[in-house]
């Protein structure tokens, strides 16, 4: 069976590749980083995603804590707020490079997967970035996926016998609603994942996360099966 390495927050959008992945016929190896974010609740969800997936002996947590010494984004360092950006313009739709944005942060992860994929014999890594409601991430693109692919390439003992590995980015493209449009169909356990960005048992609903999240269920014309504060 072929092998898939799965990018797995424990958010909705990783949670959705899951699904896109299984879809597709490969056997799930997901990998979650603890990168010491502030939603660190995401890694339970993640476990239960899991779990859910029956792929839990599988399951990997990496453990990237050096990246909350280097601080320099509001999901890694205590001095930068999450913004609760309320009657103002959602950063990402202002094109603006949110203070969430993690510096080098996909870059890290895709080269972890990477080592993970060619270890495992996977034939492809999936990833939940997208190009529209996180426009604003320059490592969420996808002229960053094609480079990563290409390097990827020509740095694995897999790529250079001739069998490199794939970025699947399934979600680029599509709007919040349609990916959650997409989940519902094929069975994703939104109920298991959590999306806000200030890590606490019950999500904000006000931060950039939680508001991308309920504005895509409202318009895909689906109720989110998660509690909200607000
Ligand atoms: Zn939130």
């Amino acid at each position: 069976m072929k092998k898939a390495v799965i990018i797995l927050s424990g958010g909705l959008d990783s949670t959705t590749c899951m699904g896109y992945a299984k879809e597709a016929g490969y056997e799930l190896y997901p990998i979650t980083f603890n990168y010491g974010q502030r939603h660190i609740i995401e890694l339970n969800n993640a476990r239960a995603v899991a779990e859910f997936y029956g792929v839990s002996d599988r399951f990997k947590v990496i453990e990237l804590g050096f990246l909350r010494e280097f601080g320099g984004s509001a999901l890694t360092d205590d001095t930068i707020a999450v913004p609760k950006t309320g009657a103002d313009p959602v950063p990402e739709e202002a094109g603006e490079i949110p203070v969430t944005y993690v510096p080098g942060r996909n870059l890290l992860f895709l080269s972890i997967a990477t080592s993970f994929a060619e270890t495992v014999g996977a034939e492809a890594i999936y990833i939940g970035v997208n190009a529209l409601d996180y426009s604003g991430y320059p490592d969420c693109r996808p002229e960053f996926i094609a480079k990563v692919e290409e390097v990827i390439a020509i740095a694995t003992k897999i790529g250079v016998e001739g069998k490199p590995i794939s970025i699947e980015t399934p979600l680029i493209h599509l709007t919040k609603a349609g990916i959650v449009a997409e989940g519902m169909r094929m069975g994703v356990p939104y109920q298991l994942t959590t999306s806000c960005y200030n890590g606490e048992l019950e999500a904000c609903g006000e931060c950039d996360s939680c508001r991308l999240r309920l504005k895509g269920f409202a318009e895909a014309g689906l109720t989110d099966p998660i509690a909200y504060k607000k």
